[in-house]
């Protein structure tokens, strides 16, 4: 029913998409015509049929090169995290970029900043935030999303954990320095009140206003201990922005500690548990600890339910207040399928996904299964004071003193773009953000994704999945009985190869490395008997979320026609 809503693979939906494009160009036409009517027109000559020919002919080159792109529109494409877009979410996107506003500025985006508030307001009731104390905006991705966490994470450890040194060094306290870098924002105020303590003194103790050498040798010379390195606790299965992160904001890699995995590759509770433990043994505060709710790698989802209730429990028992980010850059949209309705993800998914208003910031990506065209990832936060981060002035532009807007100032990008805001805000309105609008299509990926990894059990005997699959991806490998891991390595890259050439179906690949997946590499190996004498699982990797599997025969005939290409190059 809702892929009414989609332009579909063979463009079935063409003549409700010409009639919404028309009242597009028509409104954008009439909007040009009534403003300023009085103004005598410049006189604009229309090209000559020259030109109309030259225009004509390059867009003509133009389309000899565009129609080589990879067609992720189409059913047969099961390769990455990417399928077609809905037409509300092109339509809102179009329309943004006739008027172009630069959401760095009120003073260009007046609309622009109105469709973006109301847009992340959606996002944010989506994932059970109350959005009148939530805050966001809308990034380039979830890249720059989980850089914004990062960003203001570091912003509030700086100040709990300068504020420390202030009193260590005034004699004011006798707390270790872990228990300061985590006080709180109640405790820094009533600090900063009862001493008098003014911002000016903080700069001078705080390491990103002073940087690492001279914080360094403050803390030495002047408080007679080294500078205690903050941490950041990442789970195994991480995304590569989480490394790449470390990186631009200057911490050192050995910083980022990773939290063990169990072998559904989900995060083990208790080693997050050992990882507090250990940073503050070492007096080393956590910056931020991260929870990954779809993995990239498996759409796994890791117990944010449980995270938030050890973050919880420290902050009430000890007066630890760690930062918590969810990185739900994939899997944040399946809150769709329980709100107001019920969803087919497994009750622990639907628990953890429920949690993700409990965390301080969360990594949304629209232009994944949000069917939202890129580029337009949304980061947000749980509380405003969350979104403080170091104020850096302009001369030249006027800031939202109210901070109702993400102002240029509170962002990590400068001019951004309005097209997510409005693809999210217009699609929201048309498939609403539960499970009778955007969650039906995504319980639909869900169902689609079980039908195939059944499929796929009854047809091979020696098809082996990784285990506790979560959400819409489906990875698994063949292997024949006692086989080493490197020889049945080997194979499986054979057989991706020949999916790569073949042109039927586009499907991707994923290496599970044993540093990160040792309890899951060591449980599939075992099934079928081998030895790991490789420091990789290499797995076929399929990503369910084409909106065009709702009809169950074509869906079947499909699945069917990829078990006999797969059984063709295992066999070859
Ligand atoms: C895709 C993804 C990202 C990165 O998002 P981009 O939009 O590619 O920048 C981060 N984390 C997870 C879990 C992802 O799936």
């Amino acid at each position: 029913m809702h892929e009414s809503l989609f332009l579909g693979p063979h463009g079935e939906n063409a003549e409700f998409f010409r009639q919404i494009w028309g009242e597009l160009l028509h409104r954008t036409l009439q909007h040009r015509s009534e403003t300023f009517p009085g103004d005598s027109s410049p006189g604009i000559t229309p090209p000559d049929s020259e030109r109309i020919r030259l225009v004509e002919r390059e867009i003509a080159n133009f389309f000899q090169i565009l129609q080589q792109e990879v067609p992720t529109f189409s059913n047969r494409y099961l390769g990455h995290m990417i399928s077609d877009v809905s037409i509300p979410a092109l339509i809102g996107n179009a329309a943004v970029l006739f008027c172009n506003p630069n959401l760095a500025s009120k003073e260009v985006a007046s609309a622009g900043l109105k469709l973006e508030m109301q847009a992340i307001n959606e996002l944010a009731r989506m994932i059970g935030l109350e959005p009148a104390s939530a805050r966001g905006h809308f990034t380039s991705g979830g890249t720059v999303a989980n850089f914004e966490a990062f960003w203001r994470a570091r912003f509030r450890l700086d100040h709990w954990l300068s504020m420390g040194a202030w009193l260590l060094e005034k004699g004011h306290t006798s707390e270790g320095i872990f228990a300061l870098a985590h006080q709180g924002w109640n405790s820094f105020y009533r600090q900063s009140e009862r001493f008098g303590v003014d911002i000016a003194e903080l700069a001078e103790r705080s390491y990103v206003v002073q940087g690492p050498w001279d914080i360094a040798s403050y803390y030495r010379d002047t408080l007679r201990f080294d500078f205690p390195q903050p941490v950041v606790l990442v789970p195994g299965n991480k995304h590569y922005s989480w490394p790449k992160s470390a990186n631009v904001f200057g911490i050192s890699e050995k910083a980022i500690w990773p939290t063990a995995l169990d072998r559904f590759g989900r995060v083990c509770i208790a080693s997050l548990r050992r990882n507090i433990e250990k940073a503050r043994q070492q007096q080393r505060p956590v910056m931020m600890n991260v929870s990954v709710a779809g993995t990239t790698e498996l759409g796994t989802v890791d117990a944010v339910d449980a995270a938030c209730d050890l973050f919880d429990e420290y902050r009430r028992q000890e007066n630890i207040d760690i930062w918590h980010h969810v990185d739900a850059a994939y899997g944040g949209y399946f809150c769709s399928t329980f709100r107001g309705g019920s969803s087919l993800l497994p009750e622990r998914a639907i628990a953890a996904f429920g949690a993700l208003a409990r965390a301080d910031s969360v990594t949304l990506d629209p232009h994944k299964l949000g069917f939202v065209p890129y580029a337009c990832g949304a980061f947000l936060v749980r509380d405003a004071q969350a979104y403080s981060v170091s104020q850096v002035s302009a001369p030249y532009l006027i800031e939202d003193k109210k901070n109702d807007h993400p102002g240029w100032s509170t962002t990590l990008e400068g001019s951004r773009s309005a097209t997510g805001a409005g693809a999210v805000w217009l699609s929201s309105r048309v498939l609403p953000l539960d499970a009778s609008g955007h969650g039906a299509i995504l319980n639909q990926t869900l169902a689609t994704t079980q039908q195939l990894a059944d499929k796929l059990q009854r047809s091979f005997d020696n098809i082996y999945f990784t285990p506790g699959r979560d959400t819409n991806i489906v990875c698994f490998t063949l292997a024949h009985t006692g086989a080493s891991l490197r020889e049945t390595n080997r194979r499986t890259g054979v057989v991706i190869d020949r999916f790569t050439g073949s042109p039927h179906f586009a499907i991707s690949r994923t290496a599970l490395g044993v540093k990160s997946y040792a309890a899951m590499v060591d449980d599939v190996v075992g099934q079928w008997h081998g030895v790991v004498d490789d420091d990789h699982l290499l797995v076929i990797r399929m990503v369910v979320m084409s909106p065009y599997l709702g009809d169950a025969a074509t869906t079947d005939a499909l699945l069917d026609e990829f078990v006999a290409e797969l059984r063709s190059f295992a066999l070859q």
